[in-house]
């Protein structure tokens, strides 16, 4: 730099000497002060010129014009900024090739959208699962590249960290989940995962248990139908009714759990649709339920209280829901002591929904078992559940009806304390 300035400083010198030399020459001191400085100020020009065409061709550095001075000056300076922009632009590059082919490599498929939820980028595996084609769907609307009622529904709607599962828009024979993340400013990074496989082995688990239970079913009625027989049989020898009358409840529990497996399967990974279902009286039910309880199982050893919306009504299927119902009731019997108070209330919560809670004042379940009450066959006390003619599957079956129905199971319970089971639904289910 201190070259480029000295460089000028002499050519100014060079101007200053110029005018002397004319001036003392010629004595037109006018003149002489013109001409040198009218060429300086034309050469400045043509230079500035030079520089403004480099620019304009691109600042190659094979062009760069060299001119010295503070042309020069300029002209390193503007070159030394353009070779940084150039290794900066050089490095971005590279780490976008790398994202793209790490993200390409992604077995799943991934699509970014902007706040219009228009494609802004797709890997080559969103071809494969959704039919999007990156150089030929970029900029459009992803809706309209998926045209799906359900999609757009789960656009417009579902909270965006949950999964969709449908089946792929490009093979009716795939089944895919997808998920959205928001990201950045409005926008969301779409994935969408092959689950075939995993739908495959589900369904055929799920038809190897209603195949089975189906199996079993009618041998074992069978069975109990005989052992019945044998038990009312006036000639049984009275060493043998005590085994009969123990292996027909054995095989009464039996039918017990296979009709509850039955219902599982048939309950599970099902959903029912938003309006579906019908207008169902829950104050007439668990009003019917309670007394009907609280004359058998429950008759002189629980009492109940009953609080109820009698105008609150709940759209859904009403045998589902006096499943509900009647297992919430039975198990607050079946699983507190004589002497506990259970109260059944139904009515809306804070948020509009419409709850079921039965609670009780019983001996209550220790923490760490909450977590997993509503997974099959779990019991806290199997001996006590299996004495009291319990399955295991009836929190689970409980769970997957709410679930189907929109709403949520919430169990609360201390130790000592009792237990609280409350099912809430959704407000476009009550009315
Ligand atoms: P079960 O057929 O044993 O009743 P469930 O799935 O209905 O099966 O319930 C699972 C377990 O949850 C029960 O075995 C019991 O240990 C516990 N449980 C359910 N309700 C209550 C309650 N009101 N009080 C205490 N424990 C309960």
């Amino acid at each position: 730099m201190s070259h480029s300035l000295s460089v000028e400083r002499w050519r100014v010198v060079g101007v200053v000497a110029a005018i002397l030399t004319i001036g003392l020459l010629t004595q037109q001191w006018v003149l002489a002060v013109l001409i040198p400085n009218a060429a300086y100020i034309v050469w400045n020009l043509y230079q500035f010129e030079r520089l403004e065409r480099w620019l304009q061709r691109g600042a190659k550095t094979s062009k760069s014009p060299d001119a010295g001075g503070i042309w020069g000056l300029v002209v390193r300076h503007i070159f030394r900024r353009e070779r940084t922009e150039k290794k900066r632009k050089k490095r971005y590059k590279e780490v976008l090739r790398r994202f793209d082919s790490v993200i390409s490599a992604l077995p799943d498929a991934a699509v970014v959208l902007n706040k219009n939820m228009e494609i802004e980028w797709s890997n080559k595996k969103a071809q494969e699962l959704l039919g999007i084609i990156k150089d030929r769907d970029t900029g459009q609307a992803v809706r309209n590249i998926i045209r799906d009622p359900d999609f757009s529904h789960y656009l417009d709607k579902v909270k965006k960290s949950k999964d969709m599962e449908c089946t792929s828009p490009v093979d009716p024979l795939r089944d895919i989940a997808l998920r959205l993340t928001p990201f950045g400013k409005n926008q969301h990074l779409m994935t969408a995962r092959d689950t075939s496989e995993q739908m495959a082995l589900q369904r055929m688990r799920k038809a190897f248990i209603a195949n089975a239970s189906h199996e079993l079913r009618t041998p074992l009625t069978v069975v109990s139908g005989y052992l019945e027989i044998m038990e009312s049989a006036h000639e049984l020898p009275a060493s043998l009714r005590a085994p009969i009358v123990g292996a027909r409840e054995q095989a009464v529990r039996m039918e017990g759990i296979i009709d509850d497996l039955l219902t599982l399967s048939r309950l599970e990974g099902t959903r029912l649709p938003e309006k579906g279902g019908n207008k169902i009286d829950v104050t007439t039910l668990l009003t019917r339920l309670v007394k009907d309880v609280s004359q058998t199982i429950a008759a002189e050893s629980h009492t109940f209280q009953l609080d109820v919306d009698s105008a609150l009504r709940l759209k859904g299927v009403e045998t589902e829901i006096e499943s509900v119902c009647t297992n919430l009731i039975k198990n607050a019997v079946k699983h507190t002591p004589s002497g506990t108070v259970i109260d059944v209330t139904w009515g809306r919560n804070g948020a509009g929904q419409a709850c079921l809670t039965v609670s009780d004042n019983g001996q209550g379940i220790p923490a760490e078992h909450l977590a997993h009450l509503t997974e099959r066959f779990y019991r806290v006390d199997v001996g006590r559940s299996r004495a009291s003619g319990g399955t295991g599957l009836g929190l689970s079956i409980v769970k997957h009806i709410v679930e189907r129905h929109g709403g949520t199971l919430y169990i609360s319970s201390e130790e000592g304390q009792g237990a609280e089971f409350t099912a809430c639904f959704s407000t476009k289910r009550s009315c």
